[in-house]
């Protein structure tokens, strides 16, 4: 759906996109991270049609952004890091001015009322933009986004400036959103992506440094794999028959205690995923798993071993 590929762009003799390739397909949702200044905005304002490359290509659709602007950004709906509201109109008045500026052919009264309610910004249509809140302004940027229902959806760290009530429920709403659109978003936060995104990739001083599948990302640094199992049993009888299996470094019990179940963290040896092993020993003397979950996913970590990994290969 989205492909884009040796996408460069300097400033004088800064590159603020040094060489870009990647591809996003139908459906996904991908997450663009990196620290600041890393080139997250320029590569999306140029996929988007806002700003143009020094070269390379970007193309959304099958259609090339630079050659045909019109058509490819009827295919996308961009949320900008700065969202484009104007804070003088009512937040009606406002998505009907998109819905004109968009040439939009949807029934206007139902597909406005459906944005509003899948942005859950019903209750403020008739207010002033001006006068809401951070959190609803950055959902009428969504909102703006979002009509005539682009197959594209891309967002600009859609979640900077809110509380963390805001920012789990915009989560919620893109995942949503990834059920029918391709989403592309970006973020400096790292537990952002891991929430939302199938798919990981990370910019660095203009480069990607890595492109991964969420749950691999860990994969790409060597890391002891744990992981939290709850299960129903004696909690030292349970403790020691994971001990048992063949490939677990150390189980430590949480002292979380729920009913009748206890909850373990079990470290397995390096590559060793242990999930089977944990299922048929635990069934050998039934004591059902009614949980399990890997952990340690800490993308801080992970990020920062990429990007040292990343600064000594360049060494
Ligand atoms: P991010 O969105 O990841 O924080 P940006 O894409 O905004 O990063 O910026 C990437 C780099 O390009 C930064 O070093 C930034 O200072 C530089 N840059 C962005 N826009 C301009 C510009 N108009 N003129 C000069 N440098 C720019
Ligand atoms: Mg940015």
């Amino acid at each position: 759906m989205i492909e884009i590929t040796n996408l460069v762009k300097n400033y004088g003799t800064k590159f603020a996109v040094d060489d870009i390739s990647f591809r996003v397909g139908k459906g996904e949702i991908v997450g663009f991270l990196g620290p600041n200044g890393a080139g997250k905005s320029t590569t999306m304002n140029i996929l988007t049609g806002y700003l143009s490359s020094t070269s390379g290509e970007a193309k959304v659709g099958g259609i090339d952004i630079l050659e045909n602007p019109y058509e490819a950004k009827k295919l996308i709906g961009f949320l900008p890091e700065q969202p484009p509201v104007y804070p003088d109109m009512t937040v009606d008045e406002y998505l009907n001015f998109v819905y004109e500026i968009k040439h939009c052919k949807l029934n206007r009264e139902k597909h406005l009322m459906e944005i509003r309610m899948v942005t859950k910004i019903d209750d403020v249509r008739h207010r002033l933009i001006k006068n809401l809140s951070k959190g609803y302004r950055q959902r009428v940027g969504i909102a703006q986004a979002l009509v005539g229902n682009p197959p594209v959806i891309i967002f600009d760290e859609p979640t900077v400036g809110l509380d963390p009530k805001q920012i789990i429920e915009i989560r919620n709403l893109i995942r949503n959103l990834g059920q029918n659109h391709t989403v592309i978003l970006s973020t400096h936060i790292l537990s952002e992506v891991q929430a939302v995104c199938d798919r990981i990739v990370i910019i660095n001083e203009g480069k990607i440094i890595a492109d991964e599948k969420t749950e691999n990302i860990t994969r790409v640094v060597e890391e002891n794999r744990k992981y939290n199992v709850k299960v129903c049993g004696p909690q030292r009888e349970v403790q020691a028959a994971i001990k048992g299996i063949p490939g677990v470094v150390e189980v430590e019990a949480t002292g979380e205690r729920d009913a009748d179940s206890y909850t373990f963290q079990v470290e397995a040896e390096k590559g060793n995923d242990l999930r089977k092993a944990l299922f048929y020993a635990m069934s050998e003397h039934n004591w059902p798993i009614i949980g399990l979950e890997a952990v340690g996913m800490n993308l801080e970590e992970v990020f920062i071993k990429i990007m040292d990994a990343d600064l000594a290969r360049k060494r």
